[in-house]
């Protein structure tokens, strides 16, 4: 037997020890209705990962109960989402609207049953006679209605006799119950929507609460992991489930599909937060709505199209799922260890280049015109079976503006006027004069070499601290550099001040464009190739602006992540 290595995976070990199941089926179930987020990404991780451990299978599962919500659009970009971060459902793709007519006839049957009836109270009065969390409900006038009648009404409403809103199908459970889910919840409504897979066939749609354990059984699900929210649903979804089989156990009625012998068990576990980003759909399809975003899939956004974009890869997400692990509390996840665990992989695999972001000239005057000398650059000096590459050297090249000042305080060790400073593998260079244009902006630096420091070795006891990167101006290439800011200002999205929405937090300036210089390695390069820009971070190639080369930073050099951890912090 495996071992457990979380709370889910106890229950596992016991269900499977109890013989109450003889093997494992997960499902991830989402509601079409929005593209995933790093949070679905935990659950997917959660579910096929579980599903894996014990030997298992796990369904995809489209909620579609709620027809006004859902689009094609959603389906395709979940199936595009779970199949990148490296999961297998193979052919079991299933859909709710796939039991619409199993739930129709479990409903019937509830009805004969007296567990279920027809009401025909109005938005407010339910509100009302369902009471409050400190006070009882009061029984729906409907009832204890016949239930031939109910019957006859629910099949008036599948036939579209009935408006919406004039009668719903409602548990027969306890009005008093101190749990409210439980006090005669609505089970199916009416509907006048078409469903992007059963078209015009429905007037009448089950409810998620009710369609859920049914589509779950239906699949032979053993284990139905959700978050925590549903856990004062888990009544509710056993007793649709009891009440089922209690009737079928009874004799009175054989289903048209053959049911599974489980019943399947529900655990809930705590949702993902993370700092500095929301993480429900709504809010993430108003950010697109609004247009504070490029789309679904902007590299701010924490949804898996936007975190693939970014140039996340799926071994480091499934790696921060494994590393955040499973609870039974709500939390925020600092979002230094979402970077950390992609700059671990990246250190450990990209490609270094040298790129300047903002580029200010150097012209090193004792340099003969023409002249160009070879250096060799390590391509990746945390693996250097990933060999190395000729970096050209010549008169004139870039270095970063803020590389240089004019009148630098204390221990600046980078270049100003007198200063001396080791180019990257190339050679020590000493600032001579500073050019300006006619407003005083700095336009070009001119410097001298020292020709014993090729290879920015050290040519005597002269100690030079200060190494910059740079690019050759001939070779350079034009790309772009896309920077990003948390698309959040608010550290803590869960407890959000009185009086603020979210939409307060948005930063207008998380997108930093720059038109840098970079080596040539750069110009020939295709969508999410990764590279380490030296002292700037780790890159990937855009996979939607592909006319010009663009660069988007996944994350910075600096792990304030890892330090915490050594710090014991
Ligand atoms: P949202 O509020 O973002 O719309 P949801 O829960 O309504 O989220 P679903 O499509 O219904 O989204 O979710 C599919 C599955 O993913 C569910 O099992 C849900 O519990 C899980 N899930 C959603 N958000 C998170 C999260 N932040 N952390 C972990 N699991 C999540
Ligand atoms: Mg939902």
């Amino acid at each position: 037997m495996e071992e457990a290595s979380n709370f889910i995976q106890d229950f596992i070990v016991e269900d499977l020890e109890n013989k109450r199941y003889s093997k494992v089926n997960t499902r991830f179930p989402p509601e079409p209705n929005g593209y995933l987020h790093i949070g679905h990404a935990k659950s997917i991780c959660i579910n096929f990962g579980t599903a894996l451990k014990f030997k298992g299978l796990c369904n995809l599962r489209f909620d579609d109960t709620n027809p006004t919500k859902e689009d094609v659009e959603y389906v395709d970009s979940i199936k595009e989402d779970v199949k990148w971060l490296g999961f297998d459902w193979e052919d079991r793709e299933y859909y709710a609207s796939d039991y619409y007519d199993l739930c129709y006839e479990f409903a019937e049957q509830l009805i004969l049953a007296d567990k279920a009836y027809i009401c025909h109270l109005k938005g407010d009065e339910v509100s009302e006679y369902r009471g409050t969390l400190t006070s009882p409900g009061k029984d729906s006038p409907w009832r204890n209605r016949p239930k031939q009648e109910s019957l006859e009404i629910f099949h008036k409403m599948k036939a579209g006799e009935i408006e919406e809103g004039e009668a719903f199908l409602r548990a027969k459970i306890d009005m008093a119950s101190p749990n409210m889910n439980m006090r005669d919840p609505a089970i199916y409504r009416i509907k006048k929507t078409a469903h992007h897979r059963t078209g015009d066939k429905w007037v009448v749609y089950p409810m998620y609460d009710y369609a859920h354990p049914i589509g779950d059984w239906i699949e032979g699900i053993t284990h139905s992991i959700c978050t925590l929210e549903f856990e004062a649903h888990r009544p509710l979804y056993e007793w649709t489930l009891n009440e089922i089989k209690a009737i079928m156990n009874s004799g009175s009625y054989t289903p048209s599909q053959k049911m599974p012998d489980a019943l399947p068990r529900q655990i809930e576990f705590a949702r993902l937060n993370l700092t500095y980003t929301v993480m429900s759909k709504r809010l993430l399809r108003e950010l697109v709505e609004n247009n504070h975003v490029l789309g679904w899939d902007d590299p701010r956004m924490p949804t898996i199209s936007g975190l693939r974009r970014r140039g996340y890869t799926p071994s480091s997400i499934r790696e921060f799922a494994e590393r955040i692990g499973v609870a039974k509390t709500d939390s925020v996840v600092d979002i230094q260890l979402l970077y950390f665990c992609i700059r671990e992989e990246l250190n450990k695999n990209a490609q270094r280049a040298m790129v300047v972001l903002d580029p200010l000239k150097v012209v090193i005057t004792n340099w003969e015109d023409g002249k160009e000398d070879v250096f060799e650059a390590e391509n990746n000096p945390e693996n250097l079976e990933q060999g190395n590459r000729k970096i050209v050297f010549g008169k004139e090249i870039y270095i970063e503006r803020e590389d240089f000042m004019e009148n630098p305080p204390k221990k600046y060790f980078r270049l100003s006027p007198g200063a001396e400073v080791r180019l990257k593998g190339a050679y020590y260079i000493r600032c001579e004069k500073a050019i300006k244009d006619s407003n005083g902006n700095i336009v070009e630096l001119h410097c001298v070499y020292d020709p014993e420091s090729r290879g920015g070795e050290t040519p005597d006891a002269r100690k030079v601290k200060g190494t910059l990167h740079w690019v050759n101006c001939k070779t350079a290439v034009d790309i772009e550099a896309r920077l990003f800011e948390n698309l959040f200002t608010l550290e803590n999205p869960v407890s959000i001040p009185e009086g603020k929405n979210y939409m307060d937090y948005v930063d207008k300036n998380s997108l930093i464009v720059k038109h840098a210089k970079a080596e040539p390695l750069l110009s020939n390069v295709k969508p999410y190739d990764r590279f380490q820009f030296l002292r700037h971070g780790y890159f990937c190639v855009d996979s939607k602006d592909t006319q010009k080369p663009v660069f988007n930073r996944i994350v910075g050099l600096k792990d304030t992540w890892g330090k915490l951890q050594a710090a014991g912090g």
